[in-house]
């Protein structure tokens, strides 16, 4: 296959840690008998450098013509970097909500998985632990109360404050629709997060949701509130395969989810669009504090490079052993610095990527 990769290595630790992924990719292309081209984009701080501005409609037209995008991360330290004495549309997270915006990218997706050789660093109780996790939250990411109107004024002498949360049929019916194509390429379970009990929204959230799911007969849907949802995450998170929700309980319960997981620098993630297009990034943000250093933990960002050959390219076996390379790695007692734990040996940024390479084939 060939595959016209758009990359935008970013600022702090992003060009290490996408050089490692760049590196994996070009391996399983070799491997597999792939044709890979990459596109370099510059976005965030290292933007603003050459453009004055984080994105520019170049780069956006670009990235609009690749297959794919992978994306390390952007930004720097608020407090020293010179991108923060700017106006807020022109520093270098603007560029990252103009580039999501530009690409229509409404289903964000992210991956908690407990790997069993890291479950030292998960603070459930053990014998939770000792089941592990494997689920992947997906979040509708345009629509809902983050994009609603919104007013203060003041009424009766009180200042009174009102956000909208709207949803259309049609909005839960993509993301829905997502949701369950990915199921089907898991464990083939959707839990749907609603508040049906309170809001009307969730009520038309929840029978769009079962009308996506009378396409999918093999997935098996299940509705859970809210609530009872981010308590389930610490109670049980291992009965999770796919949670579809709505943008503001996706935001809390994705980072409730990658907490139990206990290592950001693990973190994948993607953000999809209605055609095959996606964005791929680590959860993370640039860690400044460590760039340059060659001590970041590449795995979220290589990990991210194999969600984007599972959903952009259906590449299932690449992607595949893309995750049983980063498993046996662990295995072997291979650690960065932040995953560290005693009697294990650590490695730095590249040793790490050349380790994950020589599993692959
Ligand atoms: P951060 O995630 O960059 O760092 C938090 C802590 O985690 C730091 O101690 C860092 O060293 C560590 N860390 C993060 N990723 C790591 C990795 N791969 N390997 C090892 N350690 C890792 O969060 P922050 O310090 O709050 O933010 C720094 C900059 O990143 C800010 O400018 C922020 O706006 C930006 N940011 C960007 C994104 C993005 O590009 N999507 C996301 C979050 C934050």
């Amino acid at each position: 296959m060939e595959m016209k990769i758009g990359v935008i290595k970013g600022d702090g630790i992003g060009p290490e840690i996408v050089d490692e992924a760049m590196k994996v990719l070009d391996r399983v292309a070799e491997v597999y008998g792939h044709s890979l081209s990459y596109t370099q984009l510059l976005m965030g701080g290292a933007s603003i450098d050459v453009n004055g501005v984080p994105l520019t409609d170049e780069t956006l037209a670009a990235a609009k013509e690749s297959d794919a995008v992978l994306m390390g991360s952007i930004g720097g330290d608020a407090k020293t970097s010179p991108w923060y004495k700017l106006e807020p549309s022109k520093r270098p997270e603007a560029g990252l909500l103009s580039l999501r915006k530009g690409l229509n990218l409404f289903a964000n997706l992210r991956p908690a998985v407990l790997y069993s050789e890291l479950k030292g660093a998960c603070p459930l109780k053990e014998e939770i632990a000792e089941k592990g996790f494997d689920m992947m939250i997906m979040r509708e990411l345009t629509g809902g109360l983050y994009f609603g109107k919104r007013s203060t004024e003041k009424e009766n002498g009180m200042l009174v404050a009102r956000d909208e949360l709207t949803y259309s049929e049609e909005e839960i019916r993509r993301i829905a629709k997502r949701g369950f194509d990915i199921a089907m390429k898991r464990r083939k379970k959707v839990t749907s997060v609603d508040k049906a009990n309170v809001l009307d929204s969730s009520r038309l959230w929840r029978k769009v949701v079962e009308e996506v799911a009378e396409d999918y007969p093999e997935v098996k849907l299940e509705h859970m509130l809210v609530d009872n949802c981010a308590m389930q995450l610490v109670k049980d998170p291992a009965q999770f395969d796919v949670i579809l929700t709505e943008n503001m309980f996706g935001d809390i319960l994705s980072d409730e989810a990658s907490m139990v997981t206990g290592s950001i620098g693990m973190l994948a993630s993607a953000s999809l669009n209605e055609t095959k297009f996606g964005l791929y990034e680590p959860s993370g943000g640039s860690a400044p504090d460590i760039a340059g250093k060659g001590i970041a933990n590449p795995i979220a960002t290589i990990l991210s490079a194999a969600m984007m050959l599972r959903y952009s390219f259906d590449l299932d076996r690449e992607a595949d052993a893309i995750e049983n390379a980063v498993e046996r790695v662990l295995q072997d007692g291979y650690r960065t610095v932040d995953i560290m734990s005693e009697g294990m040996t650590q490695i730095g940024t590249k040793e790490m990527g050349d380790r994950i390479c020589s599993y692959i084939g």
